[in-house]
């Protein structure tokens, strides 16, 4: 049914070893690339994001004026460098590219036809910066998120030359399978996407291994972790913290195994073994990966709650149908946003309903509006790098696309309506989902036409979906 299987995608393998004195990170990586673009390929351009958080980046992962949440002790700066590369086993220059020395770009000796192999060998090092961020270590937790060369997606006839923004979350790849291992200290545990074995080693260092098949990125966070587990649907759930965040470690678990339950249940089945929910020291809320996601440790109460749910959500909406996150990240935030209405609306337990939370979503724009005004821009079909500021984005990309959703869901029926997503899940699972196949399956699902619904709600003025 899916045009992806594992056969037919990149191999990755990346052995990884973590100095917990100087925060340095030493990498072997093998990929076993698969040209699944059908043009023919001169050369494969790997993003760098580690290399947005050096000194004198011009697109940084903070705005200015998040730097001092982000760094706490003060302004830090990683990188990665790559210090030898091989293709086909043979030396090849290390070429740095792309808008903001962002880019590996690994020249072949000839074009790599479709669905073709080469073999691409590189060895880094990664400083690993303190900070609050994706890529980062504070209070002896590390976040691996975004670290390692991630080949870019090439389209329209080139290499995608998107930047690490620091608005949304600016990644866009392809699925892959991984086989990663990192080595540390054996006071530290890894939670990494996939399942994790360890292997004590001598000198008081373990070694962390997981294999996982089809996934868009991969994730590590190491520190001093307890963990609690539970078993849904045959899918480990597995809840990270340390001693000093260890309140309600119960209850995030149960909400997460809740969250997969209900959304297996809405959507259709999540395809991996295990999910990791990590609480961590992190800037924003939170982030997902496939297979783990990471919670801020400075969220409580309700919102606390809420992220889980929303982190989790995009396990479906991102992980396994992936998205362009630059150009449409609503069709990703909406969807996630959207799902956790849903799963207040079928755990009426917590007191929140559904309609809270769209009015909720409702109102946050109506602020926005009366706010900005004239120069407020609504609309979704936008860039990262054309929302004005990371609340516009915010509004736009998550609680208007959420309204959008239950408005259509309004508009075309329960039953179409979770029919449509259904098939969106299943015909998009593993590849990379763009609007139209969004409105398409909720065209098909009502046998309507939907055009000027979207393209309405798209456009982006305020007063044309009503305030009432
Ligand atoms: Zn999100």
């Amino acid at each position: 049914m899916n045009r992806y299987d594992e056969k037919n995608v990149s191999n990755y393998q990346i052995d990884l070893v973590f100095n917990a004195e100087t925060n340095v990170l030493t990498g072997v990586q093998t990929v076993d690339f698969f040209n699944s673009f059908n043009v023919e390929l001169p050369e494969i351009h790997f993003h760098l994001f580690a290399n947005a958080y050096r000194e004198g980046a011009q697109f940084s992962p903070f705005t200015q004026s998040e730097i001092n949440d982000a760094f706490p002790n003060g302004p830090s700066f990683g990188g990665i460098e790559i210090t030898s590369l091989k293709v086909n086993g043979t030396d090849a220059p290390i070429v740095i590219g792309g808008r903001d020395e962002d880019r590996l770009i690994v020249k072949l000796p000839r074009a790599l036809m479709p669905t073709q192999r080469v073999e691409i060998e590189m060895e880094y090092t990664l400083t690993i910066p303190n900070v609050r961020h994706r890529l980062g270590h504070y209070n002896g937790i590390v976040n691996l998120g975004n670290f390692f060369p991630i080949a870019a997606i090439f389209e329209n006839g080139a290499w995608n030359q998107s930047v690490y923004y620091s608005k949304g979350d600016p990644f866009f790849t392809k699925v892959k399978n991984f086989d990663v291992s990192i080595t540390t200290p054996s006071r530290l545990t890894a939670a990494m996407s996939g399942r994790v074995q360890r292997e004590n080693l001598t000198g008081g260092r373990t070694r962390h291994t997981s294999s996982s098949r089809l996934m868009r990125d991969f994730a590590i966070v190491l520190g001093e972790f307890q963990v609690v587990t539970g078993t849904v649907d045959g899918i480990e759930v597995r809840y990270y913290f340390t001693q000093e965040m260890s309140m309600l470690s119960q209850e995030a678990l149960s909400v997460s195994m809740d969250s997969v339950r209900v959304f297996n249940e809405l959507f259709g089945k999540y395809p991996y073994e295990t999910l990791s929910v990590v609480k961590t020291h992190f800037l924003h809320g939170g982030m997902e990966y496939p297979g783990l996601v990471y919670i801020s440790d400075v969220l409580s109460g309700n919102h606390f709650r809420d992220v889980i749910i929303h982190e989790i959500a995009h396990q479906w909406w991102y992980a396994v149908v992936g998205n362009d996150q630059v150009a449409h990240a609503w069709l990703d935030e909406s969807l996630a946003e959207y799902s956790v209405a849903l799963f207040y609306e079928r755990m009426p337990q917590f007191g929140i309903t559904y309609n809270d939370r769209i009015a909720e979503a409702l109102r946050t724009f109506a602020l926005f509006e009366d706010v900005f005004g004239k120069n407020f821009d609504g609309s979704m079909n936008r860039g990262l790098s054309e929302f004005n500021s990371v609340y516009e984005y915010v509004v736009v990309a998550y609680h208007k696309g959420a309204v959008m959703l239950s408005s259509l869901r309004k508009v075309i029926g329960d039953d179409a309506f979770f029919r449509a997503i259904r098939n969106y899940y299943e015909t998009q699972k593993f590849q990379i989902a763009r609007p139209e196949h969004l409105v398409a399956a909720f065209e098909a699902a009502s046998n309507r036409d939907l055009q000027t619904f979207f393209a309405t709600w798209f456009a982006g003025d305020i007063q044309t979906f009503g305030r009432a």
